[in-house]
């Protein structure tokens, strides 16, 4: 089956729509959470991602939304978007993230948001974390967000240590490979130096994984974050995709 693979999202409406156009036929979406915070729209990224009625995960975001996730390890810009994006959110799309897990299988995939070891919080940007990754989830593959750069960790049959490819726009992957931990990037705020959304198409059955980019009208999202007076650092950063 053809499967959208998106992640972290972030409230960024014009990335999302530039996402769901170019990603052309699909059967089923898959999010990998983050829905909220960061961006200007994120009412708006709820009701949208709804319609598509997605398998969906939460994020480390989403839950300090919710007050379920402490904000003590957040810089000031992310927990004073945590306060505004509470301030916004409908009763209803509160409701609706409170509902999503931040880990669930698949199979033959895991999904989560972070790792598969600790679904909220952990950042897997290194071979070391995500070699202890692998012994905790029992599917060939894990399908993580979190880091906002689109990776794979691929750890054939013979292997005993993983490899780590950062991966760019039009990389087809066969995960038929062996174990992999596999991220799309982020949709709403990428941070690889690429400012374009980033997402990936699955095809459950042949295990075929690409990498894709898109350009955005990062503009307009910069646009109706100074409407909202929201921090100039998270503004600034999108058209350098850092
Ligand atoms: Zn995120």
């Amino acid at each position: 089956m053809r499967t959208l693979v998106i992640s972290d999202i972030h409230a960024n409406l014009v990335a999302l729509e530039a996402v769901l156009a170019d990603a052309g036929h699909w059967e089923r979406v898959w999010f990998l959470g983050d829905l909220v915070g960061y961006g200007p729209n994120p009412n708006e990224c709820v009701e949208r991602l709804r319609e598509l009625e997605p398998l969906a995960l939460s994020g480390n975001h989403d839950w300090a939304v919710l007050g379920k996730l402490d904000t003590d390890e957040f810089n000031d810009d992310a927990r004073r978007m945590v306060r505004w994006t509470r301030n916004e959110l409908t009763e209803d799309n509160l409701a609706y993230l409170e509902g999503l897990p931040p880990r669930r299988e698949a199979a033959p995939f895991t999904l989560a948001h972070a790792s598969p070891r600790h679904p909220v919080w952990e950042y897997i940007l290194d071979l070391q974390t995500a070699r202890e990754n692998f012994d905790y989830f029992d599917t060939a593959c894990c399908l993580v967000g979190h880091t906002h750069i689109p990776t794979l960790f691929a750890l054939d049959e013979a292997a005993t240590e993983p490899d780590l490819y950062l991966v760019g726009h039009g990389d087809i992957v066969d995960l038929k490979f062996g174990r992999s931990i596999v991220n799309p990037g982020s949709v709403g705020q990428p941070r690889d130096g690429d400012p374009r959304a980033a997402y990936a198409l699955l095809d459950s059955e042949s295990m075929v994984w690409e990498f894709h980019r898109v350009a955005y009208d990062i503009a307009e999202t910069q646009a109706r974050m100074r409407r909202h007076k929201l921090p100039t650092r998270l503004i600034e950063r999108l058209e350098f995709g850092m």
